[in-house]
């Protein structure tokens, strides 16, 4: 050791009073900046001891700096808005469906102050949670009853649990599915308590597989929509009407998990056809469960809707209570649906709906508009244009459909060495504005896709902050 004179940390006290600290009391509380302190101070002492810090590096100032990085840091939120540029609409890790501002607003009202959650305002009596959105339910897909839970796994659990417990469940296997996020059918089943009876192959079942596999131990027929996988050639499907006849006969129910749900004719906006809710129903399903996030445009929600009857007895499952929605649930849901009643303007006021049918053009005239800004932004070493792409709906929606959108498309000019490098640090600077942006890499490019792109200045005015190889 060359100097005689040993380094010494800062004492929390002084660093407490001086003047560079006060700004952070008063922001964050004295609590957290003496903690904050100390973890530092703690942090500096063996590189102080061993003589490899330099005097500066301990002054009051650069600690307070240090600090208070640290404690703008932890106060930051864990919950954060991101662009979702990754060409698929109904994200599923990214919150699939946004709220229409009708539902905002019913959320904040019902965040806000009391509501008549469970409360019957005409009798004065004690309500029902399910009777808020009853009303809609049954005008909007022609159900006698309905019943909210959690989610659309939640949905499917409580009824196989109710309806079909030390039963069996009769299912095509080729509707024997796995959904993202570990939800399989055959697991759900087993936990409801539904013992599984498959019939039929992969592609193909017949009526007469289902006759087969009834007996006195069966408790209901399933079906369920393929979702996220799509079954084509040489396949064979029993119609709904077909097997509800079928079931009925030997007093089974039916129940179709319908995954989406849709509630609208979708081909009305250019859309893929997805069955609706309604139509299901009028096939002579008994209970059609399906998600609140995913087509329908609400809040994550399970729906349960069909024969009074069936309904009241899963409301009777202990288990409802345990998978019941919130009121902020509720509240959006009800806003959601009632944009429903008028078809002809949902497209404009549903923003799930509005995202997936904007049109291409739209999105094209958007890209070359911002295409000289992010090469701009980029510097040299980035070829970005404006070209045609290929989007999804998402969450399971038609998995083999794609939107014609239009995307920003980044490609490195280095050699084919250095170019998946490249792509995985434009990833990871996009990935740290203070608005993350989202894309997608494929065909060594990133690929931003403009359909979701809404808020153009918010994501111009942090272009200056990207931080890129150059
Ligand atoms: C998405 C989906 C589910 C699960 O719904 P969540 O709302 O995500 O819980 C269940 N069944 C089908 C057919 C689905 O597509």
């Amino acid at each position: 050791m060359s100097s005689s004179v040993a380094l010494r940390l800062p004492s929390i006290d002084g660093l407490l009073r001086h003047p560079a600290c006060a700004p952070l009391a008063e922001r964050y509380g004295r609590d957290s900046l003496l903690t904050g302190l100390r973890q530092l101070l703690d942090e500096l002492r063996p590189g102080v001891l061993s003589g490899q810090l330099a005097a500066v590096e301990i002054g009051p100032e650069v600690l307070a700096g240090r600090v208070g990085e640290r404690l703008a840091q932890q106060q930051r939120s864990q919950v954060r808005r991101v662009f979702n540029l990754t060409g698929t609409v109904l994200h599923t890790n990214l919150g699939r469906a946004l709220l229409p501002e009708e539902a905002i607003e019913a959320v904040q009202m019902a965040a806000r102050y009391p509501l008549n959650l469970e409360f019957d305002l005409g009798s004065g009596k004690r309500g029902d949670r399910d009777d808020l959105i009853e009303g809609l339910i049954r005008e909007l897909t022609g159900a006698e009853a309905v019943t909210v839970v959690n989610n659309n796994a939640a949905a499917v659990l409580l009824t196989l649990n109710s309806l079909g417990a030390r039963k069996e469940g009769i299912i095509s296997r080729g509707e024997l599915i796995e959904i993202g996020g570990a939800f399989r059918i055959p697991d759900i089943m087993a936990r409801a308590g539904v013992r599984l009876h498959e019939v039929g192959t992969t592609n193909r079942t017949h009526a007469r597989d289902y006759q087969a596999a009834i007996s006195p131990r069966s408790g209901l027929i399933m079906r369920v929509h393929a979702s996220n996988y799509s079954i084509e050639g040489f396949t064979a499907r029993v119609p709904t009407a077909e097997l509800a006849e079928l079931a009925h006969a030997h007093g089974l129910p039916l129940l179709e998990d319908l995954g989406s749900g849709s509630l609208l004719d979708l081909t009305r906006w250019g859309l893929p056809a997805e069955p609706t809710v309604r139509q299901a129903l009028l096939d002579g399903a008994d209970i059609v469960t399906f998600s609140g996030d995913k087509l329908l445009g609400g809040p994550q929600a399970g729906l349960i809707v069909g024969r009074k009857e069936l309904i009241a007895k899963i409301k009777k499952n202990p288990l409802k209570r345990a998978l019941r929605v919130d009121k902020l649930t509720l509240a959006a849901l009800e806003a959601v649906l009632g944009l429903y009643r008028d078809p002809d303007r949902i497209a404009e006021r549903l923003p799930s709906l509005r995202l997936l049918t904007r049109p291409q053009a739209d999105i094209h005239a958007q890209a070359v508009r911002l295409q000289p800004l992010l090469a701009d932004a980029l510097g040299e070493v980035w070829q970005v244009s404006a070209v045609e792409a290929l989007g999804m709906i998402g969450s399971g929606s038609q998995p083999v459909a794609r939107l014609p959108s239009a995307a920003l498309c980044c490609r490195p000019r280095v050699s084919k060495r250095w170019r998946g490098r490249y792509l995985l640090n434009l990833e990871a600077a996009l990935r740290g504005l203070p608005i993350p942006v989202l894309g997608r890499i494929g065909d060594d490019a990133l690929w931003l896709d403009l359909r979701q792109l809404d808020d153009e200045p918010a994501w111009l005015a942090q272009l200056a902050q990207l931080q890129v190889d150059r």
